[in-house]
């Protein structure tokens, strides 16, 4: 699958620009295993990059000052100037290339003219990173061939700098710095604060990861975030009061919250209790990784999405009918949504020679419950951006 997408990038970028790529860039999408709304709360993250990439076909033009991109996918182009301050613009995609290269211009970086093309198998807004995986994939490349010395850190700041800036999304880190960082069968514990990140096993043998994209999108995203941001303020207000002397969630145990129960009131509580017990379930599902434990893993990750579900109330129906279908199958060991919420991919651990025989059966439910035909992703854990060298295996 993916040399056929190296192959017909390739040849997209051919006929659009009569001429021959010079370089083949991979930009992958990811997962998230566990650690999902603690990323803005004191906790840890656990991503992985995946083998769905967006593919770049790229050829430098030494003596031009234009960049021409043509976006295969959506069969559209757009150039510009590279002398010239940038600004937004109406095509959205356009905006996290643009954003890339403004932001490489602040940090007084200079490079020449290009032109690329480019296709994905990421589906586009499902919460698998297409977005980062674009400005981040744009980042390597002029890194690369222009030598400008950004460090891989530098690279996911500057992707998440094009995401706040031009596309006007405020999104966290993890998304870039898992794009970039990824490593192949390995997760990442990120703090998404520090920066700190460590690697985990990420090969459970005989297991696969699947996602079942509910193709729902709700809309109450951006409010649904900015009322829980205020829930959870609330709660450490008062968490505060009581204790001084603690300053981040990894201090807060559920016995505080019992004992604040009242003075924060019913919602408050119960976005604070799922934030210290996710904080909690990251930790274990690390040492369940170490030990090479699915099935401790499989559990963690179903009681993530039932504190989604009910404590911190991001999920969805669909969502929820896809996790509660998922864990019917004695084979699927966790299961739990994944990403913002409110839609998006749940993501299943799942036995490897009854992953096909089981999404079948989830799919023809799904459709009969909601009338929709859902996606299914089988992934592997795979390497971060990378330059693609003929004949190289990539995953
Ligand atoms: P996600 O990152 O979860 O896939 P986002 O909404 O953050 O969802 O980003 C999706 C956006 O990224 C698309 O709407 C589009 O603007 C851009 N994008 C992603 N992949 C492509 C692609 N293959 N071609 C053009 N634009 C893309
Ligand atoms: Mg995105």
């Amino acid at each position: 699958m993916h040399n056929t997408l190296i192959d017909s990038t390739k040849a997209v970028f051919q006929s659009v620009f009569r001429s021959e790529p010079e370089h083949i860039f991979l930009a992958p999408g990811r997962i998230n295993i566990i650690g999902e709304h603690v990323d803005y709360n004191d906790g840890w993250v656990l991503p992985a990059a995946i083998d769905k990439y967006i593919c770049f076909a790229v050829k430098r033009q030494q003596d031009s000052e234009t960049c021409t991109f043509f976006a295969a996918d959506l069969g559209e182009s757009f150039s510009f100037n590279i002398s010239e301050k940038q600004s937004p613009v109406g095509q959205m995609w356009v905006n996290y290339l643009l954003g890339v290269f403004d932001a490489i211009q602040d940090c007084g970086r200079k490079t020449g003219g290009l032109q690329i093309a480019f296709s994905s198998i990421i589906p586009m807004g499902s919460g698998l990173s297409s977005s980062a995986a674009l400005e981040c994939g744009f980042a390597y490349i002029l890194n690369t061939l222009f030598d400008l010395q950004l460090s891989k850190k530098e690279i996911a700041l500057v992707g998440q700098k094009a995401e706040h800036t031009f596309a006007g999304v405020q999104c966290g880190i993890m998304d870039q710095f898992a794009s970039v960082f990824g490593k192949k069968n390995k997760v990442m514990m990120l703090d998404c604060s520090s920066l700190e990140h460590h690697y985990y096993n990420a090969q459970l043998d005989g297991y696969s990861w699947v996602l079942f994209d509910s193709c729902v999108k709700h809309t109450h995203l951006t409010s649904g975030y900015n009322d829980r941001r205020k829930d959870i303020e609330l709660g450490k207000e008062m968490i505060r009061l009581r204790y001084p002397e603690i300053v981040n969630f990894r201090q807060v145990t559920e016995e505080i919250l019992t004992e604040l129960k009242d003075d924060m009131g019913d919602l408050a509580y119960r976005r604070c209790l799922y934030v210290v017990k996710e904080i909690k379930r990251v930790e274990e599902a690390v040492r369940a990784l170490s030990e090479n434990n699915p099935e401790c893993l499989g559990r963690l990750m179903t009681e993530t999405h039932a504190g989604l579900s009910q404590e911190y109330e991001v999920s969805c129906n669909e969502i929820d009918f896809l996790v509660e279908e998922a864990l019917k199958e004695q084979s699927v060991l966790g299961a739990r949504m994944m990403g913002g919420g409110f839609g998006g991919c749940s993501i299943n651990l799942v036995k490897e020679d009854q992953a096909d025989r089981i999404s079948k059966v989830i799919k023809e439910k799904y459709r009969k419950a909601f009338g929709i035909d859902m996606n299914v992703y089988k992934i592997n854990i795979s390497e971060g951006i990378k330059e693609y060298k003929d004949n190289e295996s990539i995953i």
